[in-house]
Order: structure tokens, then sequence, then C-alpha cells
């Protein structure tokens, strides 16, 4: 009952289908049974105004975008001006240069980048425009769709890329863990806090033991494999408000938050304890390989600075070294 056998809608390269997308709108330019229920479901926005412009149609998504209920405008004149959509010029384009009637003068669908609608409540509103003519009988023209999507802001675009570029210039790429630089600048926070009047931590730093060894015997990719995977068995085994950073080469650095230097020696027990049990597959003759690593470790100090603070760790890290490796030294 919705059907005229005629009616045809015109694709997005405005050629018609090849057989009529029959009878999906009535005389009356409104979309009925599924379509109708289709239209909704879009994220798009979508009305249907006849040859006067009148809008005929107005679907769920353009109620959400624009604010206005489909009650407010179905019957009302695009012309009227409820949405004026402005060019990023200015231009009132319900006035002049309407796409829709541009659309429906020459038969072609249009797009235009960026329109700004009022919304319902005031705030101007950035979308892409489509707009697709839709033929009667006779191939006239007897009204037209406009497609409309909401833009992001450019201002929140632009910052989320920001911050996207922020994140990945203080991330390791090849370990994902965060890099010396954001290691430096979270030591320093946590310094200032505690030389505020909050509480001490504990810092490490991580060497692992005979690293070069691996490099020569069974080549660089697979110190690489390693150090992903000691990166990941040391950054999934600390707790939220923790740190694990790659500080360069094979040497981490972790800060742990209200640490004496009883809790220190428990996490760099457990840290020892799970890269020793970690396994990597270096190639596909040799049995997975073990590899440990030594630590340095020691709590912050209210005369610390980042620099001393990790020279401390680092110190001490050596003493693991030459005590044998895969053990922390507490100072
Ligand atoms: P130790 O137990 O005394 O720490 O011995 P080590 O062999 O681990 O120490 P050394 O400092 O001599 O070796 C570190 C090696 O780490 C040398 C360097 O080529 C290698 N290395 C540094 N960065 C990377 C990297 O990104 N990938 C790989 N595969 N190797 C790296
Ligand atoms: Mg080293
Ligand atoms: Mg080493």
């Amino acid at each position: 009952m919705c059907a005229t056998a005629a009616t045809r809608v015109s694709n997005v390269n405005g050629q018609l289908p090849r057989r009529p997308l029959a009878v999906y709108i009535k005389k009356t330019m409104r979309p009925a049974g599924i379509y109708r229920k289709l239209l909704d479901e879009l994220h798009d926005g979508v009305y249907f105004v006849d040859r006067d412009r009148r809008i005929t149609h107005w679907n769920a998504a353009a109620e959400r975008i624009s604010g206005f209920s489909a009650k407010e405008v179905v019957g009302s004149f695009c012309h009227d001006n409820l949405l004026q959509h402005m060019d990023p010029t200015g231009a009132r384009l319900c006035i002049d240069g309407c796409p829709l009637s541009r659309t429906m003068n020459d038969g072609n669908p249009k797009v235009v980048e960026t329109v700004y609608l009022h919304h319902r409540e005031g705030h101007r509103v950035p979308i892409q425009v489509r707009t697709l003519p839709i033929f009667g009988s006779g191939g006239t023209v007897t009204g037209a769709v406009e497609i409309f999507s909401k833009l992001d802001r450019r201002g929140s675009d632009l910052e989320r890329r920001l911050s996207e570029l922020r994140r990945r210039l203080m991330l390791d790429t090849l370990t994902q863990l965060p890099n010396r630089e954001h290691a430096q600048r979270d030591l320093g926070t946590r310094l200032y806090d505690f030389q505020h009047g909050g509480t001490a931590f504990g810092a490490i730093f991580a060497d692992i033991d005979h690293f070069k060894n691996i490099n020569d015997t069974y080549g660089h990719a697979a110190g690489d494999k390693v150090l992903k995977v000691i990166a990941a068995t040391l950054a999934n085994n600390i707790r939220p408000g923790d740190m694990i950073a790659r500080w360069g080469g094979e040497e981490f650095v972790g800060a742990f938050a209200s640490l004496g230097s009883a809790g220190l020696q428990v996490v760099a027990g457990k840290l020892l304890m799970l890269v020793r049990g970690s396994r990597v597959d270096l190639t596909d003759e040799k049995p997975l390989q073990q590899v440990t690593i030594s630590i340095g470790a020691t709590v912050a100090n209210l005369s610390d600075t980042v620099e001393t603070l990790v020279e401390r760790a680092d110190e001490l890290m050596y003493k693991s070294k030459t005590a044998g490796r895969d053990r922390a030294t507490l100072g």
C-alpha cells in the first residue's frame, strides 16, 4: 500500500538503480513499513522533502543530532529556516544555496563537506550533508533526501590526535613500556609529592643478565624477543599506581608507591622470581630459554633528585651483578 511502482530513488552516484527501488516512498514522500524502521536504525540523520521542500520524514538520528523531534519538523518547510544550515563562510544555505534545491533542480546528488546546523538548543553542530533526488513516474524529480552525519569537532579531534602523539612519544616502541622520558617525569612527580608531605616510594633499577650473549648467540631479533618477554613479565606484575619503564638497552626502572624497604624487598624478590620463571622461545630448535635479571632497589629520601635516586639504584644493581647476578641488592 505504500507503493508507487514508478517511484525510484537514485543511488549515491546519481544513477538510477537497474531495477527501480520499487515503492519505498509514497507520493507523499514518506517511507513506510520496514524502510521507515531501517531509516531509524541509521547513525546518519535522514530527511525527505517534497518538491516544495516541505519536510515529509525525519528519522531518529536526525532527531538525535538536531534536537528537533519529527513532530516539530515534519510538515514545515526546509526554507522556514528551522535548521538554518550555514556554510563555513556564514552564508545561510536554506535561503540561498540549499543543496536540496540544487539536487531537485538538476536531478544530481550533492555533497557539502561542512555545514553547521542549528541545534534546537541553539548551538551549532558541524555536519556533512549529502542530497539525493527522488524520481517519480516519467523520471521527474518529485522530492529529495538529505543525509547528514555529525562531524567530529575539529578541536577535540586535534586534541585526541595530540594526546595519542604524546602517548606514543612516551612509549618505547619495542616493548610498549613507558620510555626513559616518561620514567624521568614519573619519578620527578613522585619525588615532588613525597617531598611535599606525601609518602615515600621505592625505586628499582633492573638489568638483564648476560644479554649480550643472547644477542651474540641467537641474533638481535632473539634479543628483542627477550626484551619484550621480560618487559611484559615486569609490567604485568606491578600494582596500579606503580610504574615500570624501559630506561634504555636492557635496563628497566621501576617505581613502587608507598613502599618502605621491607616492602621493596618483597617486590624485588617477586620480580626476580617471575622473570626467572619466564621462558623465551628463541629459535625453533632450541628449548625455551631462561633469562634472569639483576636488581638494585632503594627507597626515595627527602634530599633525592631523579638523578641521585636512579644512580643509587643503578649502583646497587651493579652490586647484584658482582655478587653473582639474578638477585636484588637493597640500599
Ligand atoms: P650483564 O649481565 O653484566 O648485564 O651483561 P650483559 O651482556 O647484559 O651486558 P652488556 O651491557 O654488555 O650488554 C647489553 C647488550 O644489550 C649490548 C647491546 O647490544 C644490547 N642491546 C641494547 N639494546 C638492545 C635492543 O634494543 N635489542 C637488542 N636485541 N639488544 C640490545
Ligand atoms: Mg646494561
Ligand atoms: Mg645486562
